[in-house]
């Protein structure tokens, strides 16, 4: 299947690219020697930072706070580099590449799960921020949101933020959807919580206008280079309309 992906990602890529701004978020879980559609291998993962260090002007390489931006203040194209779950292992082996190249990157972070199992410590969370890494939420428990209550969406939400803000001491306004799940109430209850900005893993490319509580993001597995570049081109947005029909939202 890896390999079906890349040479539709490579097919795509070749279209025409989005008229006007466009971003393109990437999202990360586990980097590690490891062979699963979470998990990059270290080497890849540098090879990867490496290609977006390098390429930086033509494609900048921003924040999320791009998304949330006005219209008027987008880059023509750009991309974001995300991490979710805040596995030890990104600490071990994705943190140093990270800030080696100054990568702009965002952890997400489920603040109830940190010192347990393969999670990271807290201090491990404040060694990422320390190194440039930006921080955001990824509720407390990574629960399916669409399936809490409003008591339970207020925790996972707000309480989230409140823990990581307590635990960094700056402010947290980004939020990913755990399993890239949500619905209307899912993302009101997540701007009544504060947060700016918010992402799904519906691929596409994010655009001026667009919903910055429904940023769409393309999660990246262990490619080779012409596959990643693809992706980081669009290449990826070919699998959207399958995985809707899936269910992924
Ligand atoms: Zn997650």
């Amino acid at each position: 299947m890896r390999r079906t992906v890349q040479l539709l990602a490579r097919a795509w890529s070749r279209l025409p690219l989005p008229v006007g701004r466009a971003v393109m978020v990437i999202g990360y879980h586990r980097v590690d020697e490891r062979t699963d559609n979470m998990t990059v291998r270290p080497a890849t993962f540098n090879a990867q930072m490496a290609w977006l260090d390098e390429d930086r002007a033509s494609l900048p390489v921003l924040s999320i706070d791009v998304v949330a931006m006005h219209a008027a203040a987008w880059p023509h194209r750009a991309c974001v580099v995300t991490i979710d779950d805040a596995w030890a292992d990104v600490h071990t082996h994705a943190l140093p590449i990270l800030a080696a190249r100054h990568i702009p990157a965002t952890l997400y972070v489920p603040s109830g799960l940190l010192g347990t199992g393969e999670h990271m410590t807290p201090t491990q969370v404040r060694e990422c921020l320390a190194a440039g890494v930006s921080i955001g939420a990824h509720t407390r428990t990574h629960a399916d949101l669409r399936r809490s209550n409003d008591a339970a969406l207020e925790s996972e939400l707000r309480g989230c933020r409140e823990d990581l803000e307590d635990l960094v001491g700056v402010p947290v306004t980004s939020l990913a959807y755990p399993f890239g799940h949500l619905d209307s109430r899912v993302r009101t209850a997540a701007h009544a919580a504060g947060y700016a900005t918010a992402l799904t893993t519906r691929r596409g490319w994010a655009r001026p206008g667009g919903d910055p509580l429904r940023v769409p993001r393309n999660i990246i597995e262990d490619f080779e280079m012409p596959a990643f570049r693809a992706a980081v081109h669009g290449g990826l947005n070919i699998l959207q309309a399958a995985e809707a029909m899936r269910g992924n939202p």
